[in-house]
Formats: C-alpha cells, sequence, structure tokens
C-alpha cells in the first residue's frame, strides 16, 4: 500500500489559489497507481503539520508541487513535515522514517527533466508546425537576481530544448533579472516566435505582465517592424497549468521510490481512527456542524441545520470533491482557509458510498478523524505557543515577540468562530466528537491563519481581520 501526498502553498485569502493542486491529485487518482493521493498546504488545511497522520499507509512518498527549489521546498515544507532536514534537497530526494511511515520528500516538480516535454506539449498548443527553419522559442521566468535557483531551471530547460534540434533559437528571457523579456525583438531572429512561460498557473504575470512587456495582444500577434523583419509571436499557456504535469509528478514519485525502500503496510493508528469514524457513520450522528445519516449502502451528510428539508430543496452532489468545492466557502462566497470555522454553508447534501466517505470527510474536516481518535488515545502531542513561534522563519519570526496577551487577544477573534478546542494553550478536552460530542475538536498546535494573524497584530497594533497571505 503506498500515499501520494502534493504539496501547495494554498492561500488564506483566495479559494482558487488550492486549485491547480486539487486537479491534480484528481488526475492522479484516477490513474490508479496509488491507493491514495491526498493534498497538503501551508496556508490552508490539512496543514503540512497534519498531513502526514492522514496518509492511511506506512509508505508516503511527498512532492512539493513548486516551480523551482527555494524557500519553501527547502525550508518551510521540510521543517514543517518535521523531516529533520534544511537547505538544497538532493536530485534522490530525502528520506527518512516519522512515527512508523517511511516518507520520500522529492524536489519540486517544476525541476524534473521531464517539464522540458511540457514546454513543448504548451509550443505546439499554439502553433503545431513549430519548425527548425524559422521558429525561435522563449522559455519565459519571473526570474530574482535574490534566488539563482529560479533563474536556473529555466536556463536547463531552455539547454535541454536547444539540444533537440527542434527550434531554430532557444531564449531564456526573465521578467525580473536580465535578460529582460522586453529586449526579445533585438534578441530573436525567426519570423515565428513561440513563447512559454514557466510559471505555475495562470495569474497576473501571465496574464498582465507579460503581454504588457512584450506587447501581445493575445494568442497570436503580429509584429510588422520589428528590427530583424516582420515577426509573429503565439503566446502559450503557462506550463504548470498542462496535464502532462501530471506524468511528471509520477516520475518524481517513482524515482523516490526506486532510490529504496518496499511497499508499505496499512498505518495501525490511521485505521484504528476511521474505523471509530466508521462506527460513528453507520449508527448516524453529527460530525461538526454536519450531520450523517446512513442510508443502505450509502451516507447523507448536510448542514445539521438543513435536518428534515427535503431533497429537492438542497443541491445534491455525490463524490467528496463535490462536496469538498460546495464547502469551500461560506453563505457570502468567502472563502474558508480554516475548515473547522462554524461557517459551513448551507442548502446542500452529499452522498457518497462507503469508500467514498473517507474522502469526503477528509475534505470536509482535514484531519479531524485522526487528530479527535489520537486525542482520546492520549496520544496527540500539543506544541504550545512559544514553541510554533520559535519555529517560524521568514517573516514570521517577528511572532516570537508577541506576548501572552496579545496572543490571547488574538484567540478571543481568531479562535472563538473555530470548533477546536486549544489544547496549545492548556484548554481541557474532555471527550470528542468520536464520543458523541458532535462540536468537540481537539487544537493540538496554532494554525498557520493564527500565526499569521498574530503577525498582523504586531505590524498594525490593529485589532484582528484578515489579511495577510504571505
Ligand atoms: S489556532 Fe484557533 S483558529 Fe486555528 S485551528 Fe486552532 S482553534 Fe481553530
Amino acid at each position: 500500500m503506498r500515499s501520494l501526498v502534493l504539496i501547495g502553498h494554498g492561500s488564506h485569502l483566495n479559494s482558487e489559489s488550492a486549485s491547480a493542486v486539487f486537479r491534480y491529485a484528481e488526475l492522479l487518482r484516477e490513474r490508479g497507481l496509488y491507493d491514495e493521493v491526498i493534498e497538503g498546504y501551508w496556508k490552508e488545511e490539512p496543514a503540512l503539520r497534519q498531513v502526514l497522520r492522514t496518509t492511511a499507509s506506512t509508505d508516503v512518498t511527498v512532492i512539493p508541487m513548486f516551480i523551482s527549489e527555494g524557500y519553501f521546498t527547502e525550508t518551510v515544507i521540510p521543517r514543517e513535515l518535521g523531516l529533520g532536514h534544511q537547505g538544497p534537497v538532493p536530485p534522490e530526494g530525502v528520506a527518512r522514517v516519522l512515527g512508523g511511515r517511511t516518507v520520500r520528500y522529492t524536489l519540486p516538480f517544476g525541476v524534473h527533466p521531464g517539464m522540458a516535454d511540457v514546454i513543448l506539449a504548451r509550443a505546439r498548443e499554439v502553433l503545431p508546425d513549430a519548425a527548425p527553419e524559422d521558429t525561435a522559442l522563449i522559455v519565459l521566468g519571473h526570474g530574482t537576481t535574490r534566488n539563482e535557483n529560479s533563474h536556473k531551471v529555466i536556463y536547463s530547460n531552455a539547454d535541454r530544448l536547444r539540444e533537440s534540434g527542434l527550434f531554430a533559437e532557444v531564449h531564456a528571457l526573465f521578467l525580473d533579472e536580465d535578460p529582460r523579456v522586453g529586449t526579445w525583438p533585438d534578441l530573436v531572429r525567426s519570423r515565428r516566435v513561440v513563447v512559454v512561460p514557466f510559471f505555475a498557473s495562470e495569474g497576473w504575470h501571465t496574464l498582465e505582465t507579460i503581454p504588457e512587456d512584450m506587447g501581445l495582444r493575445g494568442e497570436v500577434t503580429e509584429f510588422p517592424d520589428n528590427p530583424h523583419g516582420p515577426q509573429t509571436v503565439f503566446y502559450a499557456r503557462p506550463v504548470g497549468t498542462h496535464p502532462a504535469v501530471a506524468n511528471v509528478v509520477l516520475s518524481l514519485a517513482e524515482e523516490a521510490r526506486s532510490a529504496g525502500g518496499r511497499d508499505g503496510d496499512v498505518d495501525r493508528t490511521h485505521d484504528a481512527a476511521w474505523q471509530a469514524m466508521m462506527a460513528l457513520a453507520r449508527r448516524g450522528g453529527r460530525i461538526g456542524e454536519v450531520l450523517l445519516t446512513p442510508h443502505s449502502g450509502v451516507y447523507e451528510l448536510r448542514h445539521a441545520l438543513d435536518e428534515g428539508m427535503g431533497g429537492a430543496e438542497l443541491q445534491t452532489v455525490v463524490t467528496p470533491e463535490g462536496l469538498r468545492d460546495v464547502t469551500r466557502r461560506d453563505a457570502a462566497g468567502e472563502h474558508r482557509p480554516v475548515r473547522t470555522y462554524r461557517t459551513l454553508p448551507r442548502g446542500w447534501r452529499a452522498v457518497l458510498s462507503e469508500a467514498e466517505l473517507r474522502r469526503g470527510v477528509h475534505f470536509l474536516y482535514p484531519a479531524v478523524v485522526e487528530e479527535s481518535y489520537a486525542h482520546s488515545c492520549h496520544s496527540l502531542r500539543h506544541t504550545p505557543w512559544p514553541t510554533t513561534a520559535r519555529r517560524q522563519t521568514g517573516i514570521y519570526t517577528r511572532v516570537q515577540r508577541a506576548t501572552h496577551d496579545q496572543v490571547e487577544r488574538v484567540a478571543r477573534t481568531v479562535c472563538s468562530p473555530c470548533l477546536r478546542t486549544r489544547l496549545w494553550a492548556g484548554e481541557k478536552l474532555p471527550r470528542t466528537f468520536l464520543d458523541g460530542v458532535p462540536g468537540a475538536f481537539p487544537c493540538a498546535e496554532a494554525c498557520t491563519y493564527f500565526v499569521a494573524e498574530v503577525r498582523e497584530t504586531l505590524i498594525s497594533k490593529r485589532p484582528t481581520t484578515a489579511s495577510h497571505d504571505g
């Protein structure tokens, strides 16, 4: 048995930020090569601190869904997963045994040599007959003088594609360092020019900055008066959203596994937690704000306040992903970065098979089953605030300066809408939802939303409201 975990950045503010990782997880689930594919996030749930606990097997491969190496892949993710590794990740990845699981952590997908094929696939979408006689390729990266990894990956892909001989010329250009994208009319001589942005997703840069810097007016733009004669530019979509990235992810995962280890087993603690959950599901009951009812072979979930409403009055979803999508935003359409907030929207019902229920509950209340079970068994380790604060790096190091009173003031605002009980602050939770108290979930450690709010409070000396996403 084996588990694949995809790690994304996520966002406290924007529910679309996690979409690319969701989509790749779905593609990889469809391939069926792993017993489970799970997502974990820095800014959403399940958080990096929780995600390994949510895997069902003892063989776990973790792929950072980032376009290049850097602060997140080398510092934040290894630290939060507890890998005991900091700094550059070797090509074969990092393997550790953590809590009985073999965990393999790989390089980010963007640096895999297979990304050259993804660039080529994007180029062919906009110009299927690109030819070595008259077509130039520009691989376009963000670049930054602060981190050389950011440009290394662009140059190595440009080199690979130059060696392929499929284009008359191949250039690596950047938004934020030399050679800049705006210099292309002087550098590129070919009549036809394909531009492929080496970006993780569609966004401000791919939709606005690049077209503006290059003078593009859509997918195809004619430039009749360039220094080297008339040229036509074909502007491709970013590499990070191409479905072929799923192949790259699988290659990374298989290469990491071939470096050593064997297939895992079912993780017994995880299995016991879900047996406790299924016992609750079979008799029917509440989990948080949700009412769970068994019906011959399937389970119905709905907001507890919608109890008694007819099926026709509610939007019915029949997949765990459908349940995820209807519960990602609150009734006002706002993103819910903390899934245990009492802001679950009403007006839906999910009908799931027993096999789908685990993923459905995982999307609804990530890590809650595993943490509640561990709490019942007295094996859930609590991390007090000073330890969480000391672990922070980058822009969050300043939270180490927060006084006890400041932290408690933030908690009064940030944690009051949350179903979780702050064990990390010494609060007591005698029973959980598994023992029949629907809204009783443990919080073993301050979440990243809380940490970000403490930082905001220190910066602005203001009462808390969400405005962060760094
Ligand atoms: S820190 Fe507060 S808001 Fe965050 S999960 Fe824990 S109780 Fe909820």
